[in-house]
């Protein structure tokens, strides 16, 4: 966990725990991955990515614990260019969910390792903070929280667990309106970051 918080975890009524820095740096993944990675100000979706191009597009005025979160999922999608699945999802064949879900494994466990779950469920008991102390959303917390393995409940005491008063299925804002490609996709990108393409 870093040092630098934002100021947007400063809800009246909450503990103030800035949002730390998480340990995964995205865009410093999409770097090593050859993977580009754009800001435009949109506002129909968060974040657009495109397997072919290898390219992300992501809303510019993201907070950075989010930006970071959602470049990962962007990523996430990419790495499975040679998936089946994705394959499959993309031609119609296969609910897209079934990949945001995989996606959301991927990004989850990245995130959030389980030592440093259970490091911050012993300094905070609710949600909100747990989450600003993990340098996460809501969102990414409460899908790591409800797809832990078996194994993995034996590193945290259940009453960590207990205190948070959050039980799986109660709602937290979904951060990523994730567009999907289509075969006019090359044009999106091209529109939105114009730059160095491939075809
Ligand atoms: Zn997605």
């Amino acid at each position: 966990m870093g040092d630098e918080g934002e100021s947007d975890a400063s809800v009246p009524g909450r503990r103030n725990i800035p949002v730390q820095r998480n340990g995964f740096n995205a865009q410093e993944a999409a770097f090593d991955q050859g993977i580009r990675v754009e800001s435009a100000v949109v506002f129909d979706f968060v974040s657009y990515w495109s397997v072919v191009d290898r390219a992300i597009v992501i809303q510019a005025d993201l907070s950075g614990h989010v930006r970071n979160e959602v470049i990962a999922h962007a990523v996430a999608h990419i790495e499975m260019a040679d998936s089946l699945e994705l394959a499959a999802a993309l031609d119609g064949d296969r609910w897209r969910g079934r990949v945001e879900m995989q996606v959301h494994e991927v990004v989850a466990h990245r995130l959030i390792p389980i030592a440093d779950l259970r490091d911050a469920l012993e300094v905070a008991n609710d949600l909100p903070t747990v989450a600003a102390l993990l340098g996460v959303t809501e969102f990414l917390l409460g899908w790591r929280l409800q797809n832990l393995a078996n194994e993995e409940f034996a590193a945290i005491p259940p009453h960590l667990l207990d205190r948070l008063g959050w039980l799986p299925g109660m709602p937290s804002e979904y951060p990523y309106r994730c567009l999907w490609p289509t075969s006019s996709s090359g044009d999106v990108l091209r529109q939105l970051a114009p730059g160095r393409h491939h075809r």
